[in-house]
């Protein structure tokens, strides 16, 4: 079954550019123009990505976003936004809203597709796939996680933080990011209740003498490194 990516673009000339070689490169594509279309079509289709242009006709980009990251059924489709400004405020400002990657136009289609792959490849989830990262396994049938093959017991809440950060190996998250991916919109914890169960993860994935491989980045968040 081809993967499926939905284009919310209003540029023609760039929106026929990423259907056709998006096509080549063997995705079915869905495109639309304005940001509410977009915001339509990623619910009813469930795309397995989302390019999303910023300046959008009837709902900005960055709002197609925050809408995506606020619903349940859609906030785990990985979005790339892509954008004629090339302004570092902007590129975080995405980041921050929950973009999994950025593009800036002018861009090759084969660098694009490209990072579109090495998107799909971090969020593909097959319900008896395995995670890996460095020498750590994480086993989303079993539930198990070894490292070096040694097996590592973890919380309920450490899975899932582990599963997150292995997930997006590299990017680093706010505690109220993590707050939002891992225990989700409707349960209240405290900002430190993210501290206590990374410090719980790190000690026990830790615990066979490799190097730490999550990574505190101060004032920002944490993140998942295995290549140390
Ligand atoms: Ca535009």
């Amino acid at each position: 079954m081809k993967q499926k990516i939905l284009v919310i673009e209003d540029e023609q000339d760039i929106q026929t550019l990423l259907e056709y070689n998006l096509q080549q490169a063997g995705y079915e594509v869905v495109v639309c123009e304005n940001g509410e279309d977009g915001l339509w079509l990623a619910i009813e289709h469930k795309p397995d990505l989302i390019l999303l242009d910023w300046m959008l006709p009837l709902l900005s980009g960055i709002e197609v976003l925050r809408q995506l990251r606020n619903r349940t059924d859609t906030r785990e489709i990985p979005v790339m936004m892509l954008t004629a400004r090339g302004e570092e405020g902007d590129r975080l400002r995405g980041l921050d809203g929950g973009a999994d990657d950025y593009v800036t136009k002018p861009f090759s289609p084969a660098e694009l597709i490209a990072r579109v792959r090495a998107i799909l490849r971090r969020h593909s989830r097959g319900y008896d796939a395995k995670l890996t990262g460095g020498d750590i396994e994480l086993d989303l049938q079993t539930k198990r996680v070894l490292r070096g093959g040694i097996s590592i017991h973890l919380g309920p809440t450490e899975f899932k933080l582990l599963e997150h950060f292995m997930r997006n190996q590299g990017r680093v998250y706010s505690r109220d990011q993590l707050l939002d991916s891992v225990w989700g919109d409707n349960v209240y914890v405290e900002m430190r209740t993210v501290d206590v169960h990374i410090r719980r993860l790190r000690k026990a994935i830790n615990s066979t003498g490799g190097p730490d491989v999550i990574r505190t980045v101060r004032s920002m968040g944490y993140a998942f490194d295995a290549k140390a």
